[in-house]
């Protein structure tokens, strides 16, 4: 099941289950639409791979309590700041790849 992890890798900020703003990668490394766009340039730092928007999970039990109640939000906290420098070197190749041709 997908972890939805609490807080941005690179910067902390907060990213609820009900955040839009809030980009996965394949392996679940999350981050904020903002780091993605302007630290990340869409590479993870973790594998290379490319992100999109992490789905919300239900609040409501619309469905055979596969929902936020049964099912909540991860709260450990995963705050691990990219250095900034180490990755330019290594997104520099792979940005110009879109992610489903990496
Ligand atoms: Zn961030
Ligand atoms: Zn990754």
């Amino acid at each position: 099941m997908l972890e939805l992890r609490p807080t941005c890798e690179h910067c902390n900020k907060a990213l609820p289950p009900e955040s839009t703003e809030t980009m996965i990668c394949s392996y679940e490394c999350t981050f904020c639409k903002d780091c993605v766009e302007h630290v990340l340039h869409n590479v993870c730092p973790n594998c290379g791979g490319g992100f999109f928007q992490r789905p919300n999970r239900p609040k409501n039990n619309l469905r055979d309590d596969n929902y936020l109640g049964t099912d909540p939000a991860s709260t450990t906290v995963k705050y691990k700041p990219v250095d900034i420098k180490q990755h330019n070197v290594f997104a520099k190749n792979i940005q110009m790849i879109p992610p489903h041709e990496r």
